[in-house]
Order: structure tokens, then sequence, then C-alpha cells
């Protein structure tokens, strides 16, 4: 293998080049035609009723806890094995970010100490909780709705890792991440190695009408440009006859610019074409490792087959994961680690988390790699792949 293989990598077409030209020689250059196409197709392909597109995962992630009404000392529930981002959005808006270990199977939150969390506290005590399908696993969002719901919490499920993902329902049924049932807002990223790349973009979706208005006046400055709703009179705005100007617009709250432009919404549109089509390459590559590494002792644990998944990752838990890291590296073959657990970034540390606090994300740490999964991972690169891995437990 000459090329190197990345853990991760984005897949940019003809069509893709042609749809970000098309918009380059177009009227607009941000927020034009091609965002709202985007939004319209996201939304339907999550199904949910709203989407609101923005500059990137992590302004999608702020917008949610400003329009949820984050504010200092709220408390937040999220996970330790996800990107800092997850817990960051909680402190921009002046909140207390609180973790909860993981389950060891899944790697996702534990719904079960969430529960101990909330009964152990006083009522009112949390605000929110930030689920995240990690690595693109979905949560049991039907029952976490459920806890959330009986202590009054808002649900932001930071989907980035699981676009075209679902868990399944009591009913049987396919809940797809973000379809604004079970989650107040629910997020995205368009970074190039997510599944749906735009460069830099993000995308919230919902089903609650008062909170997509809300997101979009924050998107950009806290703007208002809707005549029934404005709070100053016609002749403050410098009009008359019972009739603002042309010209007039409110800053009603201290928003951001966190728009996407409308090249890189051509390019996240012209990607959502393919999504599904991703999906089933990830699938069938998380599918060829689970079958190779099912029975090997060096094996501690894997992402498995799971119906739903979308594979943003697929990882193995490993004796020695050091010393294959660095074998792989060797052989250009980059794999990667996620997540080194959020609690432990000396920037929480000096909120008083320490090691000890979540045995189970810091055990998972310790031996967890990301294996190569990305669309355009060749047949015979996922076998060299697995060929490496064997063979360096083999000679030891
Ligand atoms: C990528 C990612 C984010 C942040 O997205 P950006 O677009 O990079 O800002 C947030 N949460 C998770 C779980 C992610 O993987």
């Amino acid at each position: 293998m000459n090329n190197p293989i990345p853990y991760g990598r984005q897949n940019i077409t003809e069509e893709d080049i042609s749809a970000v030209i098309d918009t380059l020689k177009s009227d607009y250059l941000t927020q034009g035609p091609k965002v709202a196409e985007f939004e319209k197709n996201f939304a339907q392909y999550v199904g949910s009723e709203y989407a609101v597109a923005v500059a990137n995962g992590t302004a999608a992630l702020h917008l949610c806890a400003l329009s949820l009404g984050v504010e200092k000392g709220d408390k937040v529930i999220t996970t330790p094995i996800t990107f800092a981002a997850s817990a960051n959005c909680v402190k921009y808006a002046g909140g207390e970010v609180v973790f909860a270990d993981i389950d060891p199977e899944t790697y996702l939150i534990d719904i079960e100490n969430v529960r101990k969390l909330l009964q152990e506290s006083p009522e009112g005590t949390y605000k929110g909780i930030i689920p995240v399908d990690f690595a693109g696993r979905s949560v049991d969002m039907e029952a976490l709705q459920k806890l959330a719901k009986e202590y009054n919490l808002w649900i932001i499920e930071d989907a980035c890792h699981a676009p075209g993902g679902f868990f399944l329902d009591k009913q049987n049924n396919n809940q797809i991440c973000g379809n604004g049932k079970y989650a107040d807002l629910a997020i995205f990223s368009f970074h190039p190695v997510k599944h749906i790349a735009s460069g830099e973009g993000g995308m919230i979706t919902t089903d609650d009408e008062e909170l997509y208005q809300k997101l979009l006046q924050l998107r950009t400055h806290g703007i208002v440009k809707e005549k029934s709703l404005y709070k100053n009179s016609v002749d403050l705005a410098g009009g008359k006859d019972n009739s603002y100007p042309l010209w007039y617009m409110e800053m009603q709250e201290l928003g951001f610019n966190y728009r996407i432009t409308d090249f890189q919404a051509a390019l996240g549109n012209s990607q959502l074409q393919r999504a599904d089509e991703g999906l089933v390459e990830r699938r069938r590559i998380a599918q060829n490792y689970y079958n190779f590494f099912k029975d090997k002792a060096y094996v501690k644990g894997q992402s498995g087959v799971v119906k739903g998944h979308a594979y943003h990752l697929y990882i193995l838990e490993v004796s020695d994961r050091l010393g294959l890291y660095n074998f792989l590296r060797e052989n250009k073959i980059y794999a990667q680690i996620h997540y080194i657990p959020c609690h432990l970034m000396p920037y929480y540390r000096q909120f008083g988390w320490k090691e000890g606090d979540f045995p189970n994300a810091e055990k998972y740490y310790r031996h967890c790699i990301s294996l190569p999964m990305y669309p355009t991972l060749k047949e015979e690169e996922q076998e060299y792949v697995i060929e490496k891995i064997n063979s360096y437990y083999a000679a030891k």
C-alpha cells in the first residue's frame, strides 16, 4: 500500500465540484437559495419539520444552548466520551457541565447513570441533557425522552456522527437520529471527516416552531425583519402613517454571525444526495471488521454489527493500544483515538472533575482505537489494515 490510509476522509465528486462552481457563478455567495434548499432536503432526510444550516457543528450547539435559555449556573448533563464541543456549548452560555458515565457495551451515555444523578439531586437541579450518538450509534432516545420528561429536562441530541442512523423504538419502528420526535433539538456537523462534507458547516433540526424562529434570529445577530414582531414604534423607526420604512430591522437579542455560505450549502446538498450510498458502504466495512475481529483474543470489545448504526467510527478495544497505534502509523495507517475523556481535559479538571470519576469511560479510553472507516476505503485497503493489525499481535 503506497497511499496513507486515514481513519476518515471526504469524498468529493465531479458533481460536487460543479455544484459549488455553479453557486460561485450565481448572485449569492452567502445565505442564498442553496442554503434554503440544503435545509429543506436535510429536514426531509432525517424526517424533521425544520432545519437551520449554520457555520459549523459547534455553532449549532451554541445556538441550541442559547435558544433553550441556558444561563449562568444551569446544570446540563452529557457524556465524557465525546468531542469537547458537546460539553463546551453549555459553558459558552454560562452553564455548568455535569458528566455521566458511559455504558461499556454501547459506549453511549448510560441512561441509568443519568437517572441516578437526577434521583440524587433536588428537583430542578438539572435543566437539560446532551446525549451523543457516539460513533454513529443512536442513543435509545425513547427511553431518554421518557426520563427527561419525568424531570422536566430539554434534550439536545448531538447527532454529528449519525446522519441517517436510527434506533428501534418499542414498536420496532426505525427512528432516525434528529427526526424531531425525541429531542427538542438535534445537531449535525459537515466537517470533512463526517458523513456529509461542506468544508465547515452544521445543521440543527427540530419540530418546534418557536425554537426554529429563535435559531434563525440568533444565527444572524439577533436581527428581526418581520413587521409584526417589531418592538419599536413606527415613529422611532423613522416611518410614518403606521408603516415601517423598508430598510428597517431590529436587533432584539444578542446573536451571532453563524451563517453558512451558499457555496458550502451547495456542496453539502450535493453530498447529501449520496448519503445513503455512503451508509451502505460504511455498514459493509463494519461487517467486515466485525467478522474478522470477533474471535480475536487481543480484541476486548468492538463496535459490532448493530441495526441503525451509522458507523462514523469503527472502534476496537485492544490490549497494548499504544503499540498497535504506533505500529499502524509506521505502516501509514492513521488510526485515531476517540475520545480522550472530556472530564480529564485540563479545562474541565479545573471544575473538580478527576481521574476515577467515570471508570467505564476511563477504561474505554485506555483501549479504544478507531480504524479507517469511510465509504471510499477500498477492499484491499481494508484487508491491508486487518492484516497489519493481526500481524502485530501475532508477532507478540
Ligand atoms: C464534529 C463534532 C462536533 C463539532 O462539529 P464542528 O463542525 O467541527 O464544529 C460536535 N460534536 C461531535 C460529537 C462531533 O463529532
